[in-house]
C-alpha cells in the first residue's frame, strides 16, 4: 500500500545512501521489498521470495542474511508444502522488533505491543470513567509502556509508536486538530508522546489506520478497491482504498464517512451539522437500549445479539438495530456510488448491524435496482474488538523501518543510547 508522507515527530532522518550511490539505493530498495513481503505474508519461503521479487537466489539469500543480522527476520523450518523441487527455507518476521500501538477513545486508552507481521503481543485496555485529556493519555501510555519495557525479553526492542486517534490528525506534524467526542482541539499529543516515550511517534485517524490493517492483513488484502468503515465510541470513520492506494485528499482528511448526510433534519452531530451517519448510528444508543451495565461496553456485540434472539421482533432493541442498519445502508449507498468499491469492510459496533439485520442493510444499500456499483459490492466484517486499529497504528510505526531497514536502525542508534525507562517512574504531564 502507498505510504503516507507525514513527518514523524521525534524521528531523525535516516541516513540514506550517499549521492550517486546507486548500488546502495538498489540494495535499500531490495531490502525494503523483502522485509515488506515477509511482514505482510507473515512467513514466506526463499523460493517464493525469489519468484515474487524476480531477484536471483543468491541475492535473496544475501538480503535475508542482512535482515537476519538486523534482527528483523529469522529463518526457520523448511517449507514442506512445496510440491516440486527441494524444500525451501521459510523466512518469518523476527519477534524482536516491536511497535507500540496507542488508541485513545472516550472510555478507554488501548495500548499494545505489535510485532512485525501484525502480531499483537500484550494488549492493555485501560478503562477511564470519562474521556481522557491528552495529558492523561500521555500519563497512561507512559505508565503502561514502562511496565511493558520492564517485562520485555532480552533482545526485543521497540522501534517506534503509532497513534490512532478518533479525530482529525494533521499529517504534517501529527497534531490532533479535532477529536470532538474527546473534546480535544489542537492537541500536540504526537510530539508530547514522542518526548515522554523517547520514541518516534506517528499519528493518523483510527479508521484510516484500520483500513491499512485490513489492506495488509485482513479482508482487504489483495483487494485494490475497498472501503473500511469503523464505528467506535467516538463515532464513525472510514478509510478509502482506491486502485490499491489509500485516498488522503488535499489535506489528508479524506474518509470522514461519519459526516455523510443520512437523514435531513436528523439528530445534531458533534461536527455542527444534523443527520450525519454518526449522529444517527451510535454505539451509545445500542448500549442504552440493550441496558448494558457500565464498564461492559466491550461485550456489546455478544449482549445485543443474545438479547435479539430472545426478544420479539417488535421490541425496542429490534427497532433501534433495524433503524440503525437502515441509516448505515443509506450512508454506504453514497460511498459505493462515489467510489465503486468491490468490498465494504465493517468494523467496531457496525458489525452488530450487519450481523443482526443483514437483510435491512443489504436492501437499503442496493435499493433502486439499477445496474451499477451497488450490484456486486460485498460486505465483510473486520475482526471483533480494536485489534485492526492497534495493528494499523503499529503499521504507522513500522512504515519507516520497512522503507529503509538498515538506514532506520542506524538512525535510531545514532539518536543516542535509548534511555532505560524501566528505571524511571512515569512523569506526570
Ligand atoms: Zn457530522
Amino acid at each position: 500500500m502507498e505510504g503516507k508522507t507525514s513527518r514523524r515527530a521525534g524521528l531523525r532522518a535516516p541516513s540514506g545512501p550517499s549521492l550517486g550511490s546507486n548500488r546502495d539505493s538498489t540494495r535499500q530498495h531490495n531490502l525494503s521489498t523483502v522485509l515488506g513481503l515477509v511482514h505482510t505474508t507473515t512467513g514466506i519461503s526463499r523460493a517464493q521470495l525469489t519468484r515474487a521479487t524476480g531477484l536471483n537466489r543468491s541475492t535473496i539469500a544475501a538480503l535475508v542474511g542482512e535482515l537476519v543480522q538486523l534482527g528483523l527476520v529469522r529463518e526457520s523450518d523448511l517449507d514442506q508444502t512445496q510440491q516440486h523441487g527441494r524444500p525451501s527455507i521459510m523466512i518469518q518476521p523476527s519477534p524482536d522488533a516491536l511497535a507500540l500501538a496507542i488508541n485513545p477513545d472516550v472510555d478507554a486508552v488501548s495500548v499494545a505491543l505489535v510485532g512485525l507481521g501484525g502480531r499483537i503481543v500484550n494488549p492493555v485496555r485501560f478503562h477511564t470513567v470519562r474521556a481522557p485529556s491528552a495529558a492523561e493519555v500521555v500519563n497512561i501510555v507512559s505508565a503502561v509502556y514502562t511496565g511493558m519495557r520492564t517485562s520485555l525479553p532480552a533482545g526485543q526492542r521497540i522501534v517506534g509508536a503509532g497513534l490512532a486517534v478518533p479525530g482529525l490528525v494533521d499529517p504534517a506534524d501529527g497534531t490532533v486538530i479535532e477529536a470532538p467526542q474527546l473534546e480535544w482541539r489542537e492537541q500536540p499529543l504526537t510530539a508530547q508522546l514522542a518526548a515522554a516515550l523517547d520514541l518516534p511517534v506517528t499519528a493518523a485517524n483510527d479508521a484510516v489506520v484500520g483500513a491499512r490493517a485490513q489492506a495488509a492483513f485482513g479482508a482487504g488484502r489483495g483487494v485494490p478497491d475497498f472501503v473500511y468503515v469503523y464505528g467506535g465510541a467516538s463515532g464513525i470513520g472510514g478509510g478509502l482504498i482506491s486502485g490499491g492506494r489509500l485516498l488522503h485528499g488535499a489535506a489528508g482528511f479524506a474518509g470522514q464517512l461519519g459526516h455523510t448526510l443520512v437523514r435531513t433534519g436528523g439528530a445534531e452531530c458533534a461536527c455542527g451539522s444534523t443527520g450525519c451517519l454518526e449522529s444517527e448510528v451510535t454505539r451509545e444508543e445500542l448500549i442504552r437500549t440493550a441496558a448494558l451495565p457500565p464498564g461492559q461496553a466491550d461485550d456489546l456485540e455478544e449482549v445485543v445479539l443474545a438479547k435479539l434472539r430472545d426478544e420479539p421482533e417488535s421490541g425496542e432493541l429490534w427497532d433501534v438495530v433495524t433503524r440503525q442498519a437502515q441509516q448505515l445502508g443509506i450512508g454506504l449507498k453514497s460511498v459505493v456510488n462515489h467510489l465503486n468499491p468491490s468490498m465494504i469492510v465493517l468494523g467496531g459496533f457496525l458489525r452488530i448491524l450487519a450481523l443482526a439485520a443483514p437483510d435491512v442493510l443489504d436492501a437499503t444499500l442496493r435499493a433502486g435496482g439499477a445496474r451499477g456499483p451497488r450490484e456486486d459490492v460485498s460486505i465483510e466484517l473486520a475482526p471483533l474488538g480494536d485489534d485492526p486499529i492497534l495493528i494499523g497504528a503499529a503499521e504507522l510505526a513500522f512504515e519507516p523501518l520497512i522503507a529503509d531497514p538498515a538506514g532506520f536502525l542506524r538512525g535510531r542508534r545514532e539518536a543516542g543510547p535509548v534511555r532505560d525507562h524501566a528505571e524511571e517512574p512515569a512523569q506526570p504531564a
